[in-house]
């Protein structure tokens, strides 16, 4: 079969690999129908991860199961399904307490697996025309037949998910203003979903221009870091009181307006702009360490880290992987009513032969390319 694998930083390629297979009686094989290019990716694509060469790339995966293992009950030939990013096991301590994204089964000494990613286990992505799914009963969700709403369901594997659960890290409750830091597809889901929580007012924050009309486009404010300090412009939009809430949908990766990393800058931001006793969640990645990274405590995966401030202000924050089982079967249901049409960010659909473009695209964030999906 046909896949993107990674052979090195800022080179992908569409190769012939082997075909995926049941390899356990949990497993199904699934044809994929849209499969998106995430920032995530990014990160491996920089070389800023230990993935290794050759591996698929691909976690925001859905399509149509084409084969099941002896131990599938409920899945069959046929069935639409959303596959979210984690890979769980189901039956972990973790697991049966619904943290789906800290699998303490399925990537042996670490808690979390996922389909293509660095670290997260042994499994390929779904930027491929197949893909193996393991525990397939458990993971995969079923979605109405036909084509309809592609570009919607396509966003439950991950960010849809995502940005909901950053705001529930960060105890969002009707009636609150939301920060976003980070007008990327995650930050802009964050953002929908606050909107469609009851939130008061939302800002988004980015300096790309084509991201902050798209946020304003779902009516949040947006807040262009390039033209100033941002707990200035919003303490100014805020009459000086700050926000109840504040999500991070950037990551260790954040930069200043010319472009030099600041792995701690949009916490410092967070908790500064976030009032006293408000909520803090962080879904853009953090990771253990940065070994070859410019900043020099981000190297073993420290930051400087506004604590005081933080413990003085009373503040809370949650962090982590989403847990996307969480919330994609209320999502799946939600956009079927038409209460959230998450597709408005997909700027490209594209085939698999031309995602090496779409990366490198996606990568130098094109204006205009805000989100691409792949229809291998
Ligand atoms: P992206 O790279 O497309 O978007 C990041 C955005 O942040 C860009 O638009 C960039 O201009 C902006 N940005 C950079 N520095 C900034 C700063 N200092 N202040 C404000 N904005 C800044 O990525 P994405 O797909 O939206 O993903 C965002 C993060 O979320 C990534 O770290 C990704 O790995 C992570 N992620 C986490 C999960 C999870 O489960 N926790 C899932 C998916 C993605
Ligand atoms: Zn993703």
């Amino acid at each position: 079969m046909r896949a993107l694998v990674y052979n090195g930083p800022k080179d992908v390629s569409v190769v012939d690999v082997p075909d995926a297979t049941i390899e356990a009686p949990t497993d199904a094989i699934v044809r994929i129908t849209s499969t998106n290019i995430c920032g995530s990716d990014l990160h491996m694509y920089e070389g800023r991860t230990t993935v290794e060469q050759g591996k698929v790339l691909g976690h925001e995966n859905m399509g149509v199961v084409e084969e099941v293992g002896a131990g599938v009950t409920r899945l069959k030939k046929g069935d639409r399904v959303s596959l979210p990013f984690n890979i769980a096991c189901g039956h972990c301590r973790n697991c049966q307490r619904g943290s789906t994204a800290f699998c303490l089964e399925v990537n042996p000494g670490f808690a979390g697996g996922a389909y293509g990613y660095a670290d997260m286990g042994p499994y390929d992505g779904g930027q491929a025309e197949h893909l193996r799914v393991p525990f397939a009963d458990f993971n995969a969700l079923r979605l109405p037949q036909g084509t309809e709403h592609e570009l919607d369901f396509t966003m439950l594997s991950d960010i849809l998910p995502t940005g909901w659960h950053g705001t529930r890290l960060a105890g969002m409750e009707p009636g609150d203003s939301v920060l976003v830091i980070g007008a990327g597809p995650v930050g802009l889901m964050a953002a929908l979903s606050a909107k469609v929580q009851g939130a008061d007012q939302v800002f988004v924050v980015d300096q790309l221009p084509d991201r902050l009309a798209l946020a304003e486009q779902i009516g949040a404010t947006p807040v262009d870091f390039s033209k100033g300090d941002v707990v200035d412009q919003v303490m100014e939009l805020t009459k000086g009181v700050g926000v109840d809430r504040g999500v991070e949908a950037v990551g260790w990766q954040a930069h200043d307006h010319s472009g030099v990393e600041h792995p701690a800058g949009t916490l410092d931001t967070l908790v500064k702009a976030v009032r006293a006793t408000g909520g803090i969640g962080v879904v853009g990645v953090f990771p253990p360490a940065d070994p070859n990274g410019p900043d020099e405590l981000m190297q073993e995966g420290r930051i400087a880290f506004p604590f005081g401030e933080f413990f003085t202000k009373g503040q809370t924050m949650g962090t982590g992987q989403a847990d996307v089982k969480k919330y994609n079967r209320q999502l799946r249901d939600l956009i079927i009513a038409d209460k959230i049409q998450p597709s408005f960010l997909v700027s490209h659909e594209m085939s698999l032969d031309d995602a090496v473009d779409g990366y490198a695209r996606f990568d130098a964030r094109e204006h205009g390319y805000t989100k691409i999906v792949l229809h291998p």
